[in-house]
């Protein structure tokens, strides 16, 4: 059978400079190799190499013009990833920093994530190089026609549905939508994250932070731990951050700290809800964090949120922002939860350290899986054509919760110890492989 190194080695040379990918490929093949010793068939089945390596990958020029008449060239992407399991699933960025082979480690780890909800949902992942920062609503949303006059003819809502990610909200989303019907496109059941009047489903902007949460509670519950008076960080102040700030408010937490491009702020006392609100309306009107610090009770420090005191940790911003250092502070400073709610936050050497360490670490793959959760429900309502409610959204999300954290306990548990990488990992292959074999190949 070949060896971890040997895949990797054979990655390396297909993709150079891809140390976001090599990371997700390393942690799944790690987890995943006593279970090819077992499958001697998923070997001969190339199981692992097929799934590593994407469907289709879609890249694409974007013209657009802006307020003064001047013409951009962008560069937009879709990774198909894998549709086993449903049609291809995953969010779409509009960040400078986008290009394929981020998309690639995204959408390698989307369809991992996707697996673990138990849904009928594939893994891909898109975007754009646009920068919608500074941007009119005009702009964005001309970005936002020319883009799907491109990506219109690549998805439906039974081949690829995409949604929401860095830098698309609801707004984008709906402009999106709007574009792909005037294309002539049947449904709008080829996008999740619709605002609501626009066929959204109640909840889906708040799912991925609530499901977060969740899932904080289920593991501490688990270790005999509840939130209530625990210290929470979290990191980033966009949607994630913000919804589970709200949540741990409300279970009694104190949020201690969210972050920005402006820097760190500090709650020493805990954000209470008032604090909460006004930050959320200041970056919703594309404010900054530091704008608002002082009147929503908190200060600004020159640290990461990671070298506060704090009892559970919540990188919520971006890939790789949380690194060893911070992860040697958190540990000094005896944090019980690291929870990733931003897709492979922690770098491989953060990760190492806190697995090694025996802080429950709970990975992205199974932490931000709320939201692509509620996206599934928002596919089910859309083919229903009968709308869903909150009420039965929130429930259906934390039974979603719940049973990812049953699968990380049944796949990663050694001894007494509980491996959540090693459970939501194996958890995960064994899904997307029983799948494969079922489906043949070719
Ligand atoms: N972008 C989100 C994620 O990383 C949501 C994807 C979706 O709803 O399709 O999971």
């Amino acid at each position: 059978m070949k060896t971890v190194a040997h895949y990797l080695h054979e990655l390396a040379a297909l993709e150079p400079d891809a140390p976001l990918l090599m990371h997700a490929v390393e942690d799944v093949v790690r987890s995943v190799e006593p279970t090819l010793h077992e499958q001697r068939r998923w070997q001969e089945l190339k199981i692992f190499e097929r799934l590593c390596e994407p469907d289709r990958q879609i890249v694409f020029r974007v013209d657009w013009i802006d307020d003064d008449g001047a013409l951009h060239v962008e560069r937009g992407f879709r990774i198909q990833q894998s549709n086993l399991l449903g049609p291809y699933k995953g969010g779409i960025r509009f960040h400078p920093s986008v290009d394929r082979v981020t998309l690639r480690f995204l959408a390698f780890e989307q369809s991992f994530k996707n697996a673990l909800t138990g849904l009928p949902l594939g893994g891909g992942k898109g975007g754009a190089t646009f920068d919608p920062d500074g941007r009119s609503e005009g702009e964005v949303m001309r970005f936002c026609q020319a883009f799907m006059r491109e990506l219109g003819r690549h998805i439906g809502p039974d081949v690829d549905v995409p949604a929401g990610d860095m830098g698309v909200g609801g707004r984008e989303i709906g402009f999106l939508l709007g574009a792909y019907r005037r294309l002539g496109y049947p449904g709008a059941g080829a996008l999740t994250g619709k605002p609501v009047e626009a066929g959204g489903i109640p909840l889906r902007t708040e799912a991925t932070g609530y499901g977060l949460v969740y899932l904080v509670e289920e593991a501490l519950r688990t270790h005999d731990a509840a939130l209530e008076g625990m210290r929470c960080a979290i990191s980033g102040a966009g949607n994630v951050s913000l919804h589970a700030a709200e949540k741990l408010i409300a279970s009694g937490a104190r949020v201690v700290s969210l972050s920005d491009t402006s820097g760190t702020g500090h709650f020493p006392e805990g954000l209470d809800e008032e604090g909460l609100a006004r930050i959320a309306s200041v970056k919703r009107g594309g404010g900054s964090l530091r704008d608002c610090l002082e009147e929503a009770g908190g200060k600004s420090v020159a640290s990461s949120p990671w070298q506060l005191d704090c009892d559970v940790a919540l990188p919520c911003a971006t890939q790789h922002e949380l690194e060893r250092e911070d992860a040697e502070a958190l540990v000094r400073g005896k944090v019980r939860l690291v929870a990733e709610g931003a897709n492979m936050p922690c770098t491989p050497d953060a990760s190492r350290l806190l697995r090694e360490s025996n802080v429950i670490f709970l990975p992205g793959k199974a932490a931000n899986a709320g939201g692509v959760a509620v996206s599934g429900m928002e596919m089910a309502q859309n083919a229903q054509r009968v709308p869903w409610d909150r009420e039965r959204v929130d429930a259906m999300l934390r039974e979603t919760m719940t049973s990812i954290h049953a699968q990380c306990v049944e796949h990663g548990t050694h001894g007494t110890r509980i491996d959540y990488v090693d459970g939501a990992n194996i958890a995960a292959f064994r899904r997307l492989a029983r799948s494969m074999e079922a489906q043949g190949v070719g």
